[in-house]
């Protein structure tokens, strides 16, 4: 359990909110010019990165707004909260190494940092 600041009612225990995932992704302007990739691209392909990520939480049991919050996921620590349509925080993130030199990536699994994998 870890807690977080609601940027509207302060400092809750995390069980009273609910993770939206990534945060900060743009609906294409005319989907109907888009490929089936593209389309694809947009609605399921996260970037899962180690470090910073840019999430969307929505404080259920509380206020029930919706902010985004900004977390280092090699530590868990929360960097920043802020409202929606607020500009995102510059943050230098701590990422720990790690014995094993595994990639830049969460998961550990080199498939996920591969864009450009429904290209041909
Ligand atoms: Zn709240």
């Amino acid at each position: 359990m870890f807690l977080i600041n609601c940027p509207y009612c302060g400092e809750r225990d995390q069980a009273e909110f609910t993770c939206g995932g990534e945060a900060h992704i743009a609906r294409p302007k005319n989907p109907p010019e888009l490929s089936d990739e593209q389309w694809a691209e947009y609605l399921f392909l996260r970037k899962n990165e180690k470090g910073i990520h840019y999430e969307r939480w929505n404080h259920e049991y509380g206020c029930r707004q919706w902010f985004n919050l900004a977390r280092n996921t090699a530590t868990d620590e929360i960097l920043a909260a802020y409202k929606m349509g607020e500009t995102p925080p510059k943050l230098k993130a701590n990422i720990p190494a790690t014995p094993s030199g595994e990639p830049s990536i969460g998961s550990g699994n080199l498939s996920t940092s591969k864009k450009d994998r429904f290209l041909k």
